[in-house]
């Protein structure tokens, strides 16, 4: 009899319809060709492969799940498939396609203007224009509500000022979603790289997502045509909303980097000989491997269920909150055990284990930390808020 699949035990596979079936192989066969022969070079010289938003617009990876404008219009099992399938490579790779696709495209998707969306849109599926959204500042974080940057209304302008930091995809993009108090609340911005007052800084020295281009946007007396203000957006609650779209994608994509950590563990300690035996044949490691198959088969049931919400737009945040907590914390956990499994090896950018616990890092951190969601889940169970 065929052994179970440690990171499938339960065949949640066999569910998969014809089309999600092909949009993960799709992500497969473009990691396989143009990502995984030069991932490992391009974390350790910290740097993005910018040659991939192209191939990856030409496949219909970009802006998968959202439909019209040369979208693909897959449905969230698919677009969830995707991800995960960027994160086995790299979570940087899926940082890039989650900020261009749920928080850029589907910013303008769901809040923009018909000019906007026909501007932007086709364009950004193909991967001609990158995307950033600038959320986070230099001293406000969990707590966007406090947000300094602010938008000025002067005749048919918005004057922007402030700065936005930790943006990924701001050195390379051509197109910032910028969220600024105004005198109507919290509104997005769309804010084309050239426009005088804005400016760009790469964040350098990142010990995590180093396949991944970080930076500061600053915004000195920006002057804004009217017609770039996301006419949709009214409160933080539509910056929130994109996000809720990011941590859908983040809690398929951490599974990506999960699985492959589990499989590069098992593969090693079914091979490696320690007194005189392979290392998968001592109890204490087969705990390990065990709890990394247990913990990946729990998340994926929850990753997989959260989808069918999706789809029958039943969703709650705090489901998703749910997912995108436990499942990364799970993950990181699971790139933890392996890099320990690996042994000294572990520590070496010739193996992922490592790689990949140190990019989980960054993602325990953003779209969300680890306590805000738990925070937010408290606050859906008890009725109680527990924030300030
Ligand atoms: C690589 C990377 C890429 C990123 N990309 C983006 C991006 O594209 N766009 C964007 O806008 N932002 C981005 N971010 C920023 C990210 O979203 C923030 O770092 C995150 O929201 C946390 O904010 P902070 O770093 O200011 O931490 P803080 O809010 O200062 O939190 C520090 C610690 O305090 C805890 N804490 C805070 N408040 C509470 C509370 N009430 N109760 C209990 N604990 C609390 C936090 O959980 C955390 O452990 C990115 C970050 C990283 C590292």
């Amino acid at each position: 009899m065929a052994s179970l699949n440690a990171c499938d035990f339960y065949g949640l596979d066999e569910f998969l319809t014809q089309e999600q079936s092909l949009a993960r192989k799709t992500a497969k066969d473009f990691i396989a060709k143009h990502v995984s022969p030069r991932i490992k070079e391009s974390f350790e010289a910290g740097y993005f492969l910018e040659d991939l938003p192209e191939i990856m617009g030409g496949l219909g990876l970009l802006g998968a799940n959202l439909s019209g404008y040369g979208c693909a219009g897959m449905d969230s099992l698919s677009y969830g498939l995707i991800m995960k399938e960027l994160e086995r490579c790299d979570s940087g790779l899926r940082s890039f396609a989650s900020v261009q696709t749920s928080l850029c495209m589907y910013a303008i998707h769901e809040f923009g203007s018909e000019e906007q969306k026909e501007k932007y849109l086709p364009k950004m599926a193909q991967g001609k224009i990158i995307g950033c959204f600038g959320l986070t500042e230099p001293d406000v974080g969990s707590n966007p509500e406090a947000m300094g940057t602010n938008a000025k209304k002067q005749g048919s302008h918005f004057i922007l000022n402030g700065s936005k930091t930790w943006i990924t995809n701001a050195p390379i993009s051509q197109l910032a979603i910028v969220w600024a108090k105004t005198h109507e609340g919290i509104r997005g911005f769309l804010v084309e790289k050239g426009t005088p007052g804005f400016s760009i800084a790469r964040i350098k020295n990142k010990l995590s997502l180093r396949a991944s281009e970080t930076g500061t946007l600053f915004f000195q007396s920006c002057k804004i045509p009217e017609e770039n203000l996301l006419p949709k957006t009214l409160g933080l609650k539509s910056a929130l909303s994109c996000l809720n779209q990011a941590r859908f994608g983040i809690s398929f994509g951490v599974l990506g980097a999960a699985e492959e950590c589990l499989q590069e563990a098992l593969t090693y300690t079914q091979s490696r000989v320690m007194f005189e035996k392979p290392l998968a044949s001592f109890q204490l490691v087969q705990e390990k491997l065990v709890h990394m198959s247990t913990e990946i088969t729990k998340a994926n049931l929850l990753a997989f269920r959260l989808a069918q919400l999706k789809e029958s737009k039943k969703v709650k945040p705090a489901q998703i909150c749910m997912a995108k907590q436990n499942n990364t914390k799970i993950a990181l956990d699971c790139a933890r055990l392996a890099r320990d499994l690996l042994g000294a090896n572990g520590v070496s950018n010739d193996y992922n284990s490592m790689r990949h616990m140190c990019n989980l890092e960054s993602v325990f951190t953003y779209e969300g930390t680890d306590h805000i969601h738990k925070l937010v889940i408290g606050q859906e169970i008890t009725g109680f808020s527990a924030f300030f």
